[in-house]
């Protein structure tokens, strides 16, 4: 019997991300509003299906929209830290990420009661201090990095990386690394934004995006016997009608194919039972 995890993550950015890139119209903030009117459905749609999940909320959307994460946290889903600003990493200072951790902590202490054990950074980008930080903070796993699919492995910290010599990996540390990547992640292909700067078209068909992500499931069934699939999603994103019913269907099939979901603290102890030594990525 194989043991295929899914985990859905819910980034509930709400306003947040767009405030930390200096979007601050009426328009813009709307988006955000958005946000609340997503998560309803989706804890509706979560509820009916009896399906764990984990939510990454930014402690700006816990304070600025409280009932919301509060019916979050009633409806029983895991609470990970994603800033108090949506601002990521890499653009602070150490002082300032460990500023961030900790607001974001206080945030999600108020609300839950207890210290989260999980993290991603806003936007994804940590910076060279992130790993430490985070140990040094007490989090037990952070689900920002791409370096696998399929097996969460430990964090790496120190590596030293120039432009004109090989790399110098640095050492695992007891950090476990969750996986993601932006494939399996509604934004890149919904999440339609323009700037003077760029314009990121989004607004792809949802039959046509849901069926990549049946078929990353597929492939992790078809050659593994355990494994486990984090999928990220925005309450503001995928909150849309149309989007919605494709939730609702991929959720459907990926059960009818034998998917096992759990929050990420939960495959984080399945992962440590599986591997008690870790899974390393150095020296491949
Ligand atoms: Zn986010």
């Amino acid at each position: 019997m194989a043991d295929l995890f899914v985990c859905l993550s819910f980034d509930y950015d709400a306003a947040s991300s767009a405030i930390a890139r200096n979007m601050v119209s009426p328009s813009a903030i709307s988006r955000g509003d958005f946000a609340l009117t997503g998560a309803r459905r989706i804890l509706e749609l979560l509820a009916g299906q009896r399906i764990p999940s984990t939510w990454f909320i930014p402690g700006h959307t816990i304070e600025s929209y409280p009932a919301s994460a509060q019916a979050v946290h009633a409806a029983g889903h895991e609470i990970g830290n994603h800033g108090w600003t949506h601002r990521s990493p890499a653009s602070l200072s150490p002082d300032g990420e460990i500023s961030e951790l900790a607001s974001g902590n206080l945030a999600i202490e108020a609300l839950t009661g207890r210290r989260p054990r999980g993290y991603r950074a806003p936007g994804r980008e940590l910076s060279q201090h992130s790993v430490d930080l985070l140990m040094d903070a007490g989090f037990l796993y952070d689900s920002s990095m791409m370096g696998q699919d399929y097996i969460p492995y430990q964090a790496r910290a120190g590596d030293r990386v120039t432009l004109l010599e090989p790399m110098e990996f640095g050492s695992d540390t007891a950090l476990v690394e969750m996986p993601v990547h932006w494939s399996l992640d509604d934004c890149p292909h919904f999440e339609f934004q323009h700037s003077e700067a760029a314009v990121l078209p989004g607004l792809m068909n949802a039959r046509l995006v849901v069926e990549n992500w049946i078929d990353e499931f597929r492939y992790m069934k078809k050659h593994h016997d355990w494994g486990v699939l984090t999928y990220t999603f925005h309450p503001h994103v995928i909150g849309r009608g149309h989007r919605m019913l494709m939730l609702e269907h991929m959720l459907e099939v990926l059960r009818g194919e034998g998917a096992i979901f759990l929050t990420m603290e939960d495959a984080v102890d399945e992962y440590q039972r599986k591997f008690p030594a870790g899974v390393s990525l150095r020296g491949r």
